[in-house]
């Protein structure tokens, strides 16, 4: 969904995105049921726990600085493809309810889209891209995560004035 500003080869130089620490596991990517058993076809040892109807994978206790890869990431990239959870192919860009509204912001851990202007974040999210988050998460609204400090908000969601 981000092809048009993140261009696949910084992303497969890095997948940061791809591990966790014992801080951010909160941040990991919800799967649906049949991304479940396709990971676990290839990964049986993959334990998964209920999320708001979704599933997030099982963390295991982690040291200080213990990283922890997604069960789905092999030798060479993401296991998923194009079928990556949506969590994934809006990454960067996250779903949080601030103080009660839906809004979209941004992982600075990111540093290839965290560094653009502000306005070049925003207006890629005016083009059709917050639309497509936001009616995303009627469908799913597991995937909206509670506000995290340090995530700039970029957009709330539009409110029809009463
Ligand atoms: S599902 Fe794929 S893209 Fe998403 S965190 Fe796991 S390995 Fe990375």
């Amino acid at each position: 969904m981000l092809k048009k500003i993140l261009d696949s080869k910084s992303c497969a130089e890095c997948r940061l995105c791809c591990k966790f620490d014992r801080y951010d596991a909160w941040e990991t990517p919800v799967f649906t049921a049949e991304i479940c058993e396709r990971i676990r076809s290839a990964k049986p040892e993959t334990e998964f726990v209920t999320k708001d109807g979704g599933f997030i994978f099982k963390v295991k206790e982690l040291d200080e600085d213990e990283l922890f890869s997604c069960p789905a990431l092999t030798e060479t990239g993401c296991m998923l493809g194009d079928d990556k959870p949506f969590d994934c192919r809006i990454w960067p860009y996250r779903i949080m309810e601030v103080g009660g509204r839906r809004a979209i912001t941004i992982a600075s851990i990111c540093d290839e889209l965290y560094n653009r202007p502000l306005s070049q974040l925003a207006g890629f999210l005016k083009e059709g891209l917050a639309d497509a988050i936001f009616s995303y998460a009627d469908a799913h609204p597991e995937i909206v995560k509670p506000y995290y400090e340090g995530y700039p908000v970029l957009m709330f969601e539009k409110q029809e004035l009463l």
